[in-house]
């Protein structure tokens, strides 16, 4: 109750606070496509033209080219997000078949904008963004549907369906809108006209990544031909189409609306996905860049100057953000630094970024500094890669540059001791409907 009070009291002088006393606070849109690698989007080079609508946010606001996540999956990497706290200090996430809960005692964004007086709605399309999980428990309402099959799940014209009828109903309040897009995940089934367009040939037929597939891939029972990868890579190529003429519609929308001027919008997806670049398929079974580069992309006009920044930055940089552009003191428990911040000087020491928290395969941490990012596996087995020289992580140089990976693990060790004083999360104890949901998605359960 206390803190309902406190969002009525604070909701009512925010107007006034905000921007001088003018402006209105502004609104935040936070969209996460599930599972988009950035090499798909037009504005990072992609040639295949999946992405007209949001190269057309990128041209209005500011892309981040050089972004990364900290886990090569949905619920570590959201959590991070929305906590600017790394896998292992929020909690969430875990292994196959042993899932972790965010800690309880973390602060989310959510909470911090609704304890501000803004009206904080999530709108998501996965069993791990559910309440259960802690990532979107702060939230003062959720819409949440985790479908039994992917298969079933609701596709982005829904999803953006519900978001614009959460706006037409949202109230007086500065709203913040978290909205999760599930279509680029396996399976893959493309709607018309995007399937012909992106897909020819596939035949209607060919269904991948259903559950027992999964099971079988991740227990590495399952030898894939490249041939039906590669189909498959088509149908997740008409999937992110059809994505983003459904973002496109949503931006439309909030023209329509009105909202446009005065609504941050963040975009990002929380992961890639791999098909075959370092011999596998899917996602959350290593840390290479097809998984961890994501597309960011700042939209505000009138304070996010339009551009293209090429600084390193990552997922714990998204809450002090927005929390900046809101007028919001961040939390001293917010990692990351906010993107608005000067660029970096040209000889300054790069920041490092870590990622950590696979849910399947060998256990592995990354360790990024500038162009060169360390991959620590099992029993200490290093790879090291120059991502300027070789930005697709063909040639391991741990071997060639003995002194680098030194300097690197020195970095990582570091944090990772305090890391490891860190591990709170719980086992999760789920909810019957809860777990059924993950057993149908191939997370759960197995022989
Ligand atoms: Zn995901």
């Amino acid at each position: 109750m206390r803190t309902s009070l406190q969002s009525i009291l604070v909701g009512s002088l925010l107007l006034g606070a905000c921007g001088g006393g003018t402006e209105a606070a502004p609104n935040i849109l936070f969209i996460v496509t599930d599972t988009l690698r950035a090499d798909r989007l037009g504005c990072y080079g992609s040639e295949a033209g999946l992405t007209p609508f949001l190269d057309q946010l990128a041209a209005e606001g500011l892309r981040f080219s050089d972004a990364s996540s900290h886990a090569p999956w949905t619920l570590p990497s959201i959590a991070s997000m929305l906590t600017s706290l790394h896998p292992a200090e929020h909690g969430a996430g875990g292994s196959l078949g042993s899932f972790k809960l965010m800690d309880p005692g973390v602060t989310t964004l959510p909470a911090v904008f609704k304890d501000r007086g803004w009206r904080t709605h999530a709108i998501a399309n996965v069993a791990f963004l559910s309440e259960a999980f802690g990532v979107t428990r702060d939230f003062e309402s959720t819409d949440i549907i985790a479908p039994k099959s992917n298969l079933e799940m609701r596709a982005a014209g829904a999803t953006t369906q519900a978001a614009l009828d959460w706006l037409d109903k949202r109230g007086e309040r500065p709203f913040f809108l978290f909205l999760h897009y599930f279509d680029p995940h396996a399976v893959y089934a493309p709607p018309s006209p995007f399937r012909e367009r992106f897909a020819p040939g596939v035949d209607e037929s060919f269904v991948f990544g259903t559950r027992q597939q999964m099971m079988d891939l991740r227990n590495g029972r399952l030898n894939v031909p490249d041939g039906v990868i590669r189909r498959a890579e088509r149908l997740y190529n008409g999937e992110v189409a059809y994505m983003d003429a459904e973002i496109g519609r949503l931006l439309d929308g909030l023209d329509a609306r009105g909202l446009d001027e005065n609504t941050v919008v963040l975009m990002t997806s929380d992961h890639g996905e791999e098909f075959l670049d370092h011999g596998g398929y899917e996602h959350g079974h290593t840390l290479y860049r097809e998984l961890t580069h994501v597309p960011l992309i700042l939209r505000f006009p009138g304070r996010v100057s339009p551009g293209v920044n090429t600084t390193c930055v990552a997922h714990v940089d998204l809450a002090p953000t927005l929390c900046e552009l809101a007028d919001i003191a961040p939390p001293e428990q917010f990692l990351g630094r906010s993107l608005l911040g000067s660029p970096e000087a040209p000889d300054a020491e790069p920041r490092p970024i870590l990622a950590h928290g696979n849910m399947w395969g060998e256990p592995l941490t990354s360790w990024r500094q500038g162009r060169f990012e360390l991959i620590v596996g099992a029993g200490g087995r290093q790879e090291l890669f120059d991502l300027e020289s070789d930005p697709l992580q063909k040639r391991d140089l741990a071997q060639e540059m003995p002194d680098r990976v030194t300097e690197l693990r020195l970095g990582l060790d570091r944090v990772q001791l305090a890391l490891e004083a860190l591990h709170r999360g719980q086992t999760l104890d789920l909810a019957p409907e809860v777990l059924e949901s993950l057993k149908e998605f191939g997370y759960v359960g197995g022989d």
